[in-house]
């Protein structure tokens, strides 16, 4: 089949190149022509593990190709994909201004019949919505062009999207059209060969509505768990053994029960925000949804403030974070935890040393100059003269460190793990002081 993917961001680009390794020729198409000379020269503009290797292997076969030109890469689509952002608006619902832009486009310039599918994640009517803007451009220019709107949220994971996209536990696609449903069956054959029930064809409402509240579970137990672990902290329980009694219970299952510094990342906190926006336009409170987006917003906080409970004052403290992602093996820092943790050490008047291996070039634009601010090269480098370590994003890297080495560089040897990764009875027979999450 011949695709085009409108948007080549972490979604985008992931669909491109997966379409084109099972063999579609699919075209990428983006505004940002930065991001497509890069893509032309085979670079990746972000940081996905694989994903550079299926680039070059599939543009090598001129099955991938990339482009700024909308109207020339749709002339002879079987089928176009908006895998545009959907960031939140000052309101905390969606803002579909890049949707519907494309929609727009998409309208004045399809030449043929053509599939037009929702990978970004949007509220529910948003396909009604970007049909009504297709057939308006279609009847301004008089054409009587057939161009289906079908929904298809995405369910990849930063860090492992092309074995998610790849190898899905589920393909969602919302609509009733026979013949887009034909299509969606063949394009994604390949994905669901060994099982094709878990291609689920549904209403657009459905499809839609799936997304965000696949999204608001994971998100309900992040919090739910943080939640448990400051009881555990104020009782005496430890976490992980809650998590284990708890999760050896197969309703409930083992997954998305680690307490953390709270949830971050492009999607859970704009999702959840988003949901609960839907419901109040409806006329309906989603009370334990908004609860959820409360209590992370406070877990970050409360995260933070450990140090400052602990040092007293952190005036003219210095402080190494490690891991500025907001989860290991990306380099996406949109709505990362360390991002609150480091403004309210800052705030408190830290010196604060940084290190990501792949995220602080990101990081620094997003959180912006401060005097207070500097990034390592190294994770040892953070560590130089520090009076704590604080943990944010358990890297690989970060697991196994040389604690002798550490206790060297270090002013004190104070560990702060928010990831509940390190050995807290070893390190402090070791002469450190630890403090974790719920333990
Ligand atoms: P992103 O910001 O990484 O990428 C969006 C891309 O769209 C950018 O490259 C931007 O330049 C481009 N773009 C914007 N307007 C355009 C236009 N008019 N024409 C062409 N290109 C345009 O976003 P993302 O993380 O890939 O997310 C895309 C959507 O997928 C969002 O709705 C998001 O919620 C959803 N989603 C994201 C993830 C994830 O892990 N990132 C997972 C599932 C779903």
């Amino acid at each position: 089949m011949r695709i085009a993917v409108v948007g080549t961001g972490y979604v985008g680009l992931v669909t491109g190149v997966c379409l084109a390794e099972v063999g579609h020729y699919v075209v990428g198409i983006d505004t940002n022509a930065d991001k497509i000379h890069k893509l032309k020269a085979g670079i990746a503009p972000i940081y996905e593990p694989g994903i550079e290797a299926l680039l070059k292997r599939n543009a090598g076969h001129e099955r991938l190709t990339f482009t700024t030109d909308l109207a020339a890469a749709i002339r002879d689509c079987d089928c176009v994909f908006i895998a545009v952002g959907t960031p939140p608006g000052e309101d905390g619902a969606a803002d579909l201004q890049y949707v519907k832009a494309v929609a727009t486009a998409i309208g004045q310039h399809a030449q043929t019949s053509m599939l037009v599918i929702v990978k970004s994640t949007v509220p529910v009517g948003t396909c009604d919505a970007v049909e009504a803007v297709l057939v308006a451009e279609l009847k301004k220019r008089g054409s009587t062009l057939h161009l289906p709107v079908v929904s298809n949220p995405e369910f990849l994971k930063e860090g492992t999207a092309i074995d998610d996209f790849m190898k899905p536990d589920r393909i969602i696609a919302g609509t009733e059209d026979e013949g887009a449903r034909e299509k969606l069956r063949q394009m994604y054959q390949p994905f669901v060969v060994d099982d094709p029930s878990r291609l689920y064809l549904m209403d657009r409402h459905s499809s839609e509505l799936t997304k965000y509240g696949a999204n608001a579970m994971l998100a309900t137990r992040i919090s739910f768990m943080n939640e448990l672990a400051r009881l555990c902290e104020k009782v005496g329980a430890n976490i992980d053994q809650v998590r284990l009694g708890m999760g050896a219970d197969p309703r409930i299952g083992r997954k998305f029960l680690y307490a953390g510094p709270g949830y971050g990342g492009s999607c859970f906190p704009k999702d959840v925000a988003a949901l609960v926006k839907t419901g109040s336009a409806q006329g309906l409170e989603l009370a334990v949804i908004n609860a959820v987006e409360s209590a992370n917003v406070a877990q970050k906080l409360w995260v933070a403030g450990k140090l400052k409970r602990h040092f007293g004052s952190l005036k003219g403290k210095r402080i190494a974070v490690w891991g500025l992602a907001f989860k290991p093996g990306t380099d996406d820092v949109r709505e990362a935890p360390a991002k609150t943790i480091i403004e309210v050490l800052l705030g408190d008047g830290a010196v604060v040393c940084a290190h990501d291996p792949e995220a602080m070039l990101n990081f620094g634009v997003e959180i912006g100059p401060f005097a207070a601010l500097s990034y390592a090269k190294s994770a040892y480098d953070a560590l130089e003269g520090v009076d704590a370590l604080v943990l944010v994003t358990e890297w690989s890297e970060y697991k196994r460190p040389n604690w002798k080495k550490i206790k060297g560089l270090m002013r004190t040897p104070a560990v702060f793990d928010f990831r509940n990764q390190y050995d807290g009875e070893q390190l402090v027979k070791n002469g450190f002081f630890y403090e974790c999450i719920g333990r």
